[in-house]
């Protein structure tokens, strides 16, 4: 398998584009994430320090088993191999200034360890990826709840976008863009991700 590349979608759902009072232009985002800013379950989460907010993104992960250029919409699920849920950690006041400035995102999102992940499991002939829910918590309290029915452009569409330019490939995985809820992680939380037959993932944000 190749290492994968992380491919991460934004914009994709309503409520979320609202409580960052972005404009819905149609369109969802499309950035990368380096490799390096994977990070299991359990191992403590070392955050950049005196650079602003650190949010939390709970998102649905989908890992593929290829497919190559141009993948048709009605055959794209075809290639999800396994899910799982993952945080796309975000600097958001970083963010904020970058995207004043009409600079790219890199910063503020591929930072060491953006990018925590749980275990991977395949899919079964009961998952219904237009259907799932997930849940983030902080120290016991719910901050998000997702439902990927509410996904702007769902797996397979994202998937069909994405291979518009990329040849997608054994092991790429896609970030699937996060609902609201999002907000700040400091030294001593405790993140837990769950969902539909996932999970629970939990991190620690290190002192
Ligand atoms: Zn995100």
């Amino acid at each position: 398998m190749n290492t994968p590349r992380i491919f991460c979608i934004g914009r994709n759902y309503v409520a979320h584009i609202e409580e960052l009072g972005h404009p819905n232009d149609g369109d969802c985002v499309v950035f990368m994430k380096p490799p390096s800013c994977l990070v299991a379950p359990g191992t403590p989460l070392r955050l950049p320090q005196d650079r602003g907010a650190v949010h939390h993104e709970a998102e649905l992960v989908v890992q593929l088993s290829g497919g190559g250029r141009n993948i048709a919409e009605d055959q794209a699920l075809d290639y999800v191999s396994g899910i799982t849920l993952g945080l796309d950690l975000t600097l958001r006041d970083e963010q904020n200034r970058l995207r004043a400035d009409g600079k790219p995102w890199e910063l503020a999102k591929a930072f060491d360890q953006a990018a925590p992940m749980g275990e991977l499991r395949g899919l079964s002939p009961d998952d219904n990826l237009g259907g799932f829910r997930f849940e983030c918590t902080v120290n016991g309290g719910v901050r998000q709840q997702g439902h990927t029915a509410k996904m702007l452009f769902p797996v397979a569409r994202i998937i069909h976008i994405l291979s518009q330019t990329w040849a997608l490939a054994a092991g790429d995985l896609i970030y699937t863009g996060t609902p609201e809820g999002v907000g700040p992680l400091v030294a001593g939380d405790e993140i837990t991700l769950a969902g539909d037959g996932l999970g629970p993932f939990t991190w620690q944000i290190a002192k």
